[in-house]
């Protein structure tokens, strides 16, 4: 009987200690994810850092593998032309780790040949086959084509392929040279917002650009749209309040008004769609979600609609009232009508960690049926050919709409201008916004011009 208690004890103690070793061993663990990372990154840890610096990180290079950026013995060192430095600083970073979705930052796990699994492998042989590269989708040249088509203007571009996610182009402006910082606090007003990567952290009044929503909305729920006719007089009153045209269309079809931007014709679409079905729409597009571009964050476009009556909620279906867009993200919602509505996740990174060559696709979701996608894309042919003029995208394919955004304050509006190339050998879907341009076709327009015929080039030299 004796025996059996102590047996009983005895067994009763080992468990109390296993079980004392499996939490400790989980805490370990947490802690372990949590904060594994600094740790091997802590300063004092002589192999990756001195004086505070660190000595040596792996190489960024564009998809192409041209040098970006690297640090070797303590100093950093960028490629040789000035143009792509400043073209791509936003995507790379600064010395001062000042832009916190840039690869030095979001990637610097990889860049110091740290991993979770391996922790500090950069300094085992064994582990060698494992680079502490980073390859990103970005083409430097492309990237400076774009910052130079801003010309100092604020603003920001972005190109990705609607078939496998990569994003070609991302640049931000204005921008500076990361080898000579300048004077950022003694020119507030010129630098304005320079650490913030506007393509994927900025969110902008998305004006007439939104009617790629609404008409989506339009397509699936209103009855024989095509045969429908709205009436433009340049102004219509809603319960005493005030909506707007740019002209006086007369009488205008659905696929007129996206062509012609009448807002009086989309003001009538959005009273008649309802603000449930179009805060429905707003979502589906991206709206009120962030996307994750390889564990970067884009900024959260918004669409409330919860209080929209009347002319709010037909201000808000042609892109003004409290509607605010993230670049990127409508960038992937004009990638989905050109992909049959099937919406391919973003990405920058080219690489992985064995082969160096990443090409699978990363996510994808439809968020439009294939026959709305295919409409609203013949809808923004139809806007090139009747009112962007071919001739000036030519060979493109080009479907695209601009958008004008009112943004208050005597300031001349923001000019937007979407869309994507319907071509199988150049699948890119782009955003331009050019901040207080003014009108979208006109000045964003020509910016796109120049970055996607230089995008054909390049693809076509790959
Ligand atoms: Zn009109």
């Amino acid at each position: 009987m004796n025996d059996l208690k102590i047996i009983t004890k005895r067994a009763l103690g080992v468990l109390i200690l296993s079980l004392l070793l499996v939490i400790g061993l989980i805490i370990f663990s947490i802690k372990y994810t949590k904060e594994a990372s600094d740790w091997a990154q802590y300063p004092a840890n002589k192999h990756i850092y001195a004086n505070g610096q660190l000595m040596n990180t792996g190489t960024i290079y564009d998809r192409n593998g041209k040098f970006l950026f690297k640090i070797e013995e303590g100093s950093g060192k960028y490629n040789e032309n000035k143009l792509i430095r400043e073209s791509v600083m936003h995507a790379v970073g600064d010395s001062g780790g000042n832009i916190i979705t840039s690869a030095r930052v979001v990637f610097a796990d990889r860049l110091n040949g740290w991993d979770f699994l391996n922790g500090s492998y950069r300094f085992n042989n064994k582990l060698s086959k494992f680079s502490s590269d980073v390859k990103l989708t970005l083409d430097a040249d492309l990237c400076a084509t774009a910052y130079k088509a801003l010309n100092g203007r604020k603003g920001t571009v972005g190109v990705y392929n609607y078939k496998t996610g990569e994003i070609l182009c991302m640049v931000s402006s204005p921008s500076f040279d990361p080898m000579n910082p300048p004077d950022i606090d003694g020119n507030p007003e010129k630098y304005e917002g320079v650490y913030i990567n506007r393509f994927l952290s900025a969110t902008y009044t998305p004006g007439s650009i939104f009617k790629l929503v609404t008409a989506a909305a339009a397509i699936d729920n209103i009855d024989d749209i095509d045969s429908k006719t709205y009436h433009c007089e340049g102004n219509l009153e809603i319960n005493g309040k005030l909506v707007t045209c740019m002209s006086s269309h007369g009488d205008i079809t659905f696929k007129e008004a996206l062509a012609e931007s009448c807002n009086i014709a989309f003001a009538e679409i959005s009273l008649d769609v309802g603000a449930n079905t179009l805060q429905k729409y707003a979502e589906k597009a991206g709206f009120n979600s962030s996307l994750e571009v390889n564990d970067i964050k884009t900024a959260v476009g918004k669409v409330d609609l919860k209080e929209a009556k009347g002319a709010d909620l037909a201000w808000a279906g042609i892109g003004q009232y409290t509607d605010l867009a993230n670049p990127l993200n409508f960038m992937t919602y004009v990638g989905a009508i050109a992909n049959d509505g099937v919406r391919i996740s973003p990405r920058i990174r080219k690489d992985n960690i064995l082969s160096n060559v990443c090409t699978s696709v990363t996510g994808k979701k439809r968020i439009l049926s294939k026959e709305t996608a295919d409409k609203l894309g013949d809808m923004m042919r139809n806007d090139v050919m009747q009112v962007y003029g071919e001739n000036n995208y030519k060979g493109l394919e080009l479907c695209a709409k601009s958008g004008t955004a009112e943004v208050g304050n005597d300031k001349k509006p923001h000019a937007w201008f979407v869309g994507y190339m319907d071509r199988e050998d150049c699948p890119l879907a782009f955003a331009v916004i050019v901040e207080n341009g003014g009108l979208g076709g006109t000045v964003a327009g020509p910016v796109a011009a120049t970055v996607l015929q230089k995008a054909v080039d390049l693809l076509q030299e790959e």
